[in-house]
């Protein structure tokens, strides 16, 4: 089947394109699905649409750390400790714990000599002796674009700098990446608190930022930084990741045609929850929603077009959920709107290639 889908050209600036710009391109699955499920009784079908943006969804961080605790589940078999949620989304958690992972909040209670697994979020150095001093296997998950901003604190703390961590104080990320250099490191989180930063010496400061921030809000708190230190420098490549920096572009690009942007992702997904304000700053309604079952029908009422996205941590199996229910409710035209590619791969760390490799049972293709 085919369908009227737009596959916008990949852009680093937010200018809105015209759906008229749209070529055909094949529909997925999900909504060819979707449209043979029919709209419920006394539901009008006439002009009602759901645009789903593209990318969205799995990042390739998240990818590869969910497929690490399941090899780690295949080969070395049930249970599998896990260091805090490996992704921030309950789904993919809970389908884990079905699998045999257990997931603490803290190293003291995964047993001495047991197996470890670090999130996708990354951990502070006092972490991982924590982890050596309980003779854990630790098996790193943390994304290599975290790892990035990481060794830049290292090494900026090493250059004798003071270090201005523009991120969320209470996420995993910062916490990790705050535990590399503690001692010269003060976390931001908004353009205002830059006023009160007090630093040893205003010459000699650097910055970094959490890797799922929102692009506008990190541009306005980097300026007011700049203002305040003139010779501040920064990483050589900015540390908010792909994946965040190309949702973000997709919502921006598309608000104005939507009357409302529904958002796939768990409440402490700070990517998904950035998505929800990047819509709202558009002046586009917009919620975030783990399923379908947490849509209200009377934001519903009134509405055309809905756009639908996820964050980098929501599995594609809760899009299709929120597709079919909106059919159900007389969205009965899906237009998939691809504003860029993406087609980044992360591969896995030694440890659990190596351990793969001595494995008698391994098994890598059932993940
Ligand atoms: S959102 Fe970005 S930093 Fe986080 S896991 Fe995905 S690719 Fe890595």
């Amino acid at each position: 089947m085919w369908k009227g889908v737009c596959q916008w050209l990949p852009r680093r600036r937010s200018v809105p394109v015209e759906l008229s710009r749209c070529i055909l391109v094949d529909v997925t699955a999900t909504t060819i699905d979707t449209l043979h499920a029919g709209p419920e009784t006394g539901q009008s079908a006439t002009d009602k649409r759901v645009l789903l943006l593209k990318p969205r969804g799995f990042c390739a961080g998240v990818v590869r750390a969910i497929d690490i605790v399941k090899i780690a589940l295949d080969t070395f078999g049930a249970p599998i400790y896990v260091r805090k949620e490996i992704v921030h989304n309950s789904f993919v958690v809970n389908e884990l714990a079905e699998k045999g992972a257990i997931f603490v909040e803290d190293i003291d209670q995964v047993p001495e000599g047991q197996r470890v697994i670090y999130s996708a979020h990354g951990v502070s150095p006092a972490v991982r002796q924590h982890s050596k001093d309980r003779k854990l296997k630790v098996i790193d998950a943390t994304c290599p674009l975290v790892t990035k901003v990481h060794v830049e604190a290292v090494k900026f703390a090493k250059q004798g700098y003071s270090l201005v961590l523009i991120g969320h104080r209470d996420h995993d990320e910062i916490e990790g990446t705050l535990g590399e250099a503690p001692d010269v490191t003060q976390v931001v989180s908004t353009a205002e608190e830059v006023q009160s930063l007090e630093v040893p010496d205003p010459e000699r400061v650097a910055y970094l930022t959490q890797t799922t921030l929102s692009l506008d809000e990190a541009r306005d708190i980097i300026q007011a930084l700049k203002i305040k230190f003139p010779k501040i420098v920064g990483p050589h490549s900015q540390d908010i990741c792909y994946a965040t920096e190309n949702r973000q572009i997709a919502v921006k690009n598309v608000a104005h045609s939507a009357d409302l942007v529904l958002v796939v992702g768990s409440t402490n997904s700070s990517n998904s929850n950035r998505l929800v304000e990047v819509s709202q700053n558009l002046s586009t309604r917009s919620y975030l929603i783990d399923n379908s079952a947490a849509i209200n029908p009377a934001w519903l009422e009134g509405v055309s077009t809905v756009a639908v996205t996820a964050g980098a941590s929501a599995p594609e199996v809760l899009v299709e959920d929120v597709v079919k229910y909106l059919h159900q409710k007389g969205f009965t035209s899906v237009e998939e709107v691809e504003v860029m590619p993406e087609n980044v791969r992360f591969g896995l760390p030694p440890e659990i290639v190596q351990a793969i490799s001595s494995a008698p049972a391994a098994s890598p293709a059932a993940v």
